[in-house]
């Protein structure tokens, strides 16, 4: 089994729900394939979850804090593990012309989650589909996960970064398996 602590921070689109731009209405709110049997698995296995979304649609004013909050209400009432499935949830509103706060790649919520929790970070994994994602977990300086589903082109920006700890799964699920040591024992689904 997994040794206590280990703590996930997801990446929203393209991560958990399918990534469709400026996302507002919560009816369009759709899980990934495989993303609830992930979530299940890693709840049981006592990881803490972390949300962890850059939403540039409220500083561009097409969207608003209110309406990413009712999407992420419907994001777990499909996942099926209530509303505090999430152990924190940094959402980082900023446009990429603002003052970068908490919109990934900067580390600040990680790290502040780090510090809070009295994490270690080599037990700490930023999991998402975009190169800010993983800038964002290199930067905390803890394991960053690239969600791959479209064969890897994706990738091309993996080789500048010299973090071994950076590794591709084409799922959130096939992440899971290896987290949780399903692959390797040979007793996945
Ligand atoms: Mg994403």
């Amino acid at each position: 089994m997994v040794a206590s602590k280990i703590a996930i921070f997801l990446d929203r689109d393209g991560t958990i729900i399918a990534d469709k731009n400026y996302l507002k209405d919560p009816n369009g709110v759709e899980l990934l394939p495989g993303v609830s049997d992930a979530i299940s698995s890693l709840k049981l296995a006592k990881c803490m979850l972390f949300l962890f979304s850059n939403q540039s649609g409220i500083g561009r004013r097409i969207i608003s804090m209110d309406d990413v909050s009712r999407c992420n209400l419907r994001m777990m009432e499909l996942l099926g593990h209530g509303s505090n499935i999430f152990d924190a949830i940094c959402i980082a509103p900023e446009s990429p012309d603002d003052i970068s706060v908490y919109r990934k790649p900067s580390p600040r919520f990680i790290v502040e989650m780090i510090k809070k929790f009295d994490l270690s970070k080599e037990n700490c994994y930023m999991v998402g589909d975009k190169e800010s994602d993983i800038l964002a977990g290199i930067n905390a300086q803890i394991n960053a996960i690239l969600i791959v589903a479209d064969g890897g082109t994706k990738t091309s920006f993996l080789p500048h970064q010299e973090n071994k700890s950076t590794r591709v799964f084409p799922s959130l699920l096939e992440f899971s398996k290896w987290l949780l040591g399903e692959t390797s024992s040979g007793t996945q689904k």
